[in-house]
């Protein structure tokens, strides 16, 4: 499982209790990958002796917010999590990347057994920029409607799913999600993101969002060795409709759940209730 909207905002929540208005007294990174191209001891220099204001998100980010005015982006791409250990002693761990250790006594460590995670600490000042360049509006945010999905999808020809992937059209949208959102609407993943009517997208609209909600309020979907930061598992993964259950009946109609891959990326959907288009001849 790589960690969708819902699964890092469940880590967020986690983390906020124990950063947030904590020094950081010493930061260790193990990993030179995990702030390339900047140098690990520089970043942890940087870090050291900040303060935590407000631990947010912004798509798949992990925002630290810190008294500095600088911000601590961290992305767990694959396989990065997050562990509190409140009494300061750590156990053994060849996939820690690096350790916090904060004005309690109490550490953060973080962990990533392939190596994609990043972190990255941006000056005062260069959050919007950064994060503009690369995000697209919060699906679950109170201004974002049917008709801002609608703009982000006019003109284009890519599949739905590959342009639901993007995350430039909604942060925070992945694999997971996307393909139940597609269920949920009856859209077939191959659709032309352009082609899809207003009363569709609507449907679209409501089903995204209604999904990310539910993968919130499930603390989002355990898959393998994914945790939260204090060991919980979500539930998530037993509410899926499509998303890994290929070969399985539809909960909708029976019809059976395929697989497709879809710009390199596996996609679960029904035949029956999402219909293939009909190519222009
Ligand atoms: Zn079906």
């Amino acid at each position: 499982l790589v960690p969708e909207l819902p699964e890092v905002e469940t880590i967020r929540s986690a983390l906020v209790p124990a950063l947030e208005g904590r020094q950081l007294e010493r930061v260790s990174i193990l990993d030179p990958r995990l702030t390339a191209p900047y140098p690990p001891d520089a970043v942890a220099a940087a870090l050291t002796g900040d303060r935590v204001v407000r631990v947010g998100r912004r798509g798949k980010y992990v925002v630290v917010e810190l008294s500095s005015g600088r911000h601590l982006l961290v992305h767990l791409r694959m396989t990065g999590s997050f562990r509190l250990h409140r009494n300061g002693s750590l156990e053994e761990d060849p996939y820690r990347r690096a350790v916090v250790r904060l004005d309690d006594g109490s550490d953060v460590t973080y962990r990533d057994v392939r190596r994609f995670g990043t972190w990255t600490l941006l000056e005062e000042g260069e959050l919007e920029l950064y994060l503009g360049k690369r995000l697209g509006p919060e699906p679950l945010e109170r201004g974002y409607t049917s008709r801002r999905l609608g703009d982000a999808l006019r003109g284009r020809r890519a599949p739905i799913k590959s342009a639901l992937l993007d995350q430039r059209t909604a942060a925070g949208v992945g694999n997971i999600y996307a393909d139940e959102a597609l269920w949920c609407a009856r859209i077939h993943p191959l659709r032309p993101a352009g082609s899809l009517d207003a009363v569709t997208v609507g449907r679209l609209h409501r089903c995204l969002r209604a999904a990310l909600r539910r993968g919130i309020d499930r603390q989002g979907a355990t898959l393998r060795d994914y945790r939260d930061p204090t060991g919980a598992a979500g539930s998530m993964q037993d509410e899926f409709k499509v998303y890994g259950r290929r070969g399985e009946p539809c909960r909708r109609c029976r019809g059976t759940i395929e697989r497709l891959v879809v710009g390199g990326r596996s996609s679960f959907y029904c035949p029956r209730c999402q219909r293939e288009p009909v190519p222009k001849t």
